[in-house]
């Protein structure tokens, strides 16, 4: 296994302008791991409760998602409800039910613990912190996610957290919310501050920047005609992110600029329709495509 992720797995009520969906499978694990699994070896640690339908299990594993660490509790699976009606790129949160989440204990077996890539998906920090402490070694790479919800209710052990991973990934008014700055770059160098080298801040339909200790790199958001369900955009950016680490085993500047551009890939897919429907049916050609489209899309001469 080269990548273990820890994060919600859920049943999302969604509303967009395109339209509304009911429960549809989600959680910022599940639209990492599918993303991921792309690339590289995916083992998941979660709950989901007893209304699970077989059937989404069925979906990851036909990706070779590792889904050993997903356990089956009494209760209700995660439940998120949100809405996109005002401005398509920030969800605004109706409704958090954690059920399940509310009492889990991970349990990691030798092949979770020994991943050499670790994904702290969106969840509670102190569930992250676990995870973190229950690897076998530090891993070759730690990276993680968080939310507004979490920056509320539970910033000092969020902070505590930050400062022990390599790379945090984050939406641009969470970053501000953060760390009390109003200036990106500002808020980037709070951030690597708190511990990481590296920070990917998310801006929704304008991209996302990468911010390094000595440099920084703008991925764009590919420029699609309709976005559907911009729902778990993030988490398969992120997916596509760390796969693409893990698949090159190399955290280094250059690796880190090209993982920015196939994390954007990923997330135009995720968006194109609602919930994992674009993004669990992709082919190595669909990315390859999409991927070019980007390169087209940022190429320019020097100037002479
Ligand atoms: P994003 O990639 O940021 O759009 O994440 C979307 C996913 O995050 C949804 O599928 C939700 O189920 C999940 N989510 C929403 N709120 C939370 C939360 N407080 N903790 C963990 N996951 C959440």
């Amino acid at each position: 296994m080269k990548i273990l992720v820890v994060g919600s797995v859920a049943y999302d009520a969604v509303e967009t302008p395109a339209g509304k969906r009911e429960s549809q499978l989600g959680g910022a694990a599940t639209y990492f791991s599918v993303s991921a699994s792309y690339f590289t070896e995916v083992g998941m640690i979660g709950v989901v409760g007893d209304d699970f339908d077989p059937a989404d299990i069925a979906m990851l594993q036909s990706h070779d998602i590792d889904t050993s660490g997903l356990v089956k509790a009494d209760g209700k699976t995660f439940r998120w409800s949100g809405e996109y009606m005002e401005d398509i790129n920030t969800a605004v949160t109706l409704d958090t039910q954690l059920n399940v989440f509310g009492e889990f204990e991970p349990e990691l077996n030798d092949a979770h613990a020994n991943a050499p890539y670790l994904f702290l998906a969106n969840i509670d920090p102190n569930l992250q912190l676990k995870v973190l402490d229950s690897m076998a070694k530090r891993p070759k790479m730690v990276a993680n996610d968080t939310m507004n919800l979490w920056i509320d209710i539970a910033k000092p052990v969020l902070t505590d957290l930050i400062s022990k991973v390599d790379t945090l990934l984050i939406n641009e008014e969470e970053a501000k919310q953060l760390t009390g700055e109003d200036h990106l770059p500002d808020a980037a160098k709070a951030i690597i501050k708190l511990g990481p080298n590296s920070t990917v801040i998310k801006r929704g339909e304008y991209g996302a920047t990468l911010f390094g200790e000595n440099f920084s790199f703008a991925a764009p958001a590919y420029p699609l005609e309709r976005v559907v369900d911009p729902t778990g955009a993030g988490d398969s950016f992120a997916g596509g992110f760390m796969g693409y680490l893990a698949s090159v085993d190399k955290v280094d500047e250059e690796s880190l600029r090209t993982a920015a551009i196939v994390g954007s890939t990923m997330a135009s897919f995720a968006v194109e329709d609602f919930g994992l429907d674009r993004i669990k049916n992709l082919t190595k050609s669909d990315i390859d495509e999409r991927f070019k489209a980007f390169v087209d899309l940022t190429r320019f001469n020097p100037l002479t």
